[in-house]
């Protein structure tokens, strides 16, 4: 499976992406994961995306585009990726189809999980994050064993920064402006597998078996 994970911030990209790596044993490339990386890292990149990621903007194309194709000369993507958070505009998508023409790879399926806005927003302004390892939990719909507390590595879970209330509405705003137009995009190709994901993400999760078949 070469594919990507399309929907608005909280829809649930990252929690399903889990699920179909593993069923697909394909590999899960998150740029928002990567950057947020980068930054812990103080690596140059993430000196650079810093400020872009903690406003909740879109970190310039030519980075992101070089990130993502530096990420592609690995030797685990050969089994194929899933994408989570890339391409977001059409300069990104554009971009993306000549790094994989260049690779003579084809997409197989752009997944659309779709939500609607108060379901979206509910969701990231429940959603914590553990620092050290990366799980991440939901207050009422995925809480961990100890209130509080990461279920793998005991640490303290918290807020993300750009999971604020006041950049949430930028964030959908710019999914909006931005990352919508991708649809068509990619409708036109014929790539587009549409899913509900306004349940939970078994049910999407579900839904993605049955309607591709790769
Ligand atoms: P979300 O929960 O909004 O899907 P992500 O984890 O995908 O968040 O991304 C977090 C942040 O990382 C974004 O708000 C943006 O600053 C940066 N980022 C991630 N992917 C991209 C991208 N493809 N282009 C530009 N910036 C990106
Ligand atoms: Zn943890």
């Amino acid at each position: 499976m070469r594919a990507i994970l399309l929907g608005a911030p909280g829809v649930g990209k990252g929690t399903t992406a889990g699920l179909l790596v593993e069923h697909y044993g394909v590999v899960h490339i998150s740029t928002g994961d990567m950057f947020r990386s980068a930054l812990k890292n103080e690596t140059k990149v993430g000196l650079v995306a810093k400020s872009y990621v903690e406003k909740g903007l879109l970190v310039p194309d030519n980075i992101t585009n070089d990130l993502v194709e530096e990420r592609l000369l690995s030797d685990d993507v050969k089994n194929g990726f899933l994408f989570d958070g890339y391409p977001r505009n059409l300069f990104q998508a554009e971009e993306f189809d000549k790094i994989l023409k260049n690779k003579n790879w084809n997409l197989d399926a752009v997944i659309y999980i779709t939500a609607s806005d108060e379901c979206v927003i509910e969701r990231i302004a429940g959603r914590r994050v553990c620092p050290k390892c990366g799980a991440v939990y939901h207050i009422t719909n995925i809480p961990p064993k100890v209130s509080d507390i990461c279920d793998n590595c005991g640490t303290t879970i918290i807020q993300r920064k750009d999971d604020s209330k006041e950049t949430v509405l930028d964030r959908l705003r710019i999914y909006k402006e931005q990352t919508k137009p991708l649809i068509s995009y990619y409708e036109a190709k014929g790539l587009l597998v549409e899913v509900d994901g306004s349940k939970n993400v078994e049910l999407t999760f579900k839904q993605i078996k049955e309607k591709f078949k790769g």
